[in-house]
């Protein structure tokens, strides 16, 4: 039922999940009608379990912060140079540059979910 190539309409991730818009603890309904939902992916979907947020710009406005905050430390990460990388020992760079990685990946999520906060979804 859920085709792969859905993405996240919050942080572009992969979508897993149908999101509710208005959320089901706020419409009471627990049915999804076609404009009631909208695609997201599993950890954006729970962080909006219950949220009061009734538009996909004010949702995405909320999972933007709430992402930043949960990977504060990856989003930290300090920058490496090539010549830096090459200093580490094999499982000390791989490491280092699977953070790295990460943070790239976890900065896009949080810029796509500025955007869709901005702009919305795009028609
Ligand atoms: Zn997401």
């Amino acid at each position: 039922m859920i085709d792969s190539s859905d993405v996240c309409t919050y942080c572009g991730a992969l979508a897993t999940d149908r999101d509710h818009v208005v959320p089901v603890a706020y419409q009471g309904v627990r049915y999804f009608t076609s404009s009631n939902w909208v695609w997201a992916c599993s950890e954006c979907n729970s962080f909006l379990v219950d949220q009061m947020l009734v538009t996909v710009q004010d949702r995405a406005a909320f999972l933007a912060e709430r992402l930043a905050k949960r990977y504060r430390r990856v989003i930290n990460m300090p920058h490496w140079t090539q010549e830096e990388l090459s200093e580490l020992g094999d499982r000390m760079r791989m490491e280092v540059q699977r953070g790295l990685k990460m943070k790239r990946l976890v900065a896009q999520r949080i810029e796509n979910c500025r955007i869709v906060s901005r702009h919305g979804v795009p028609a």
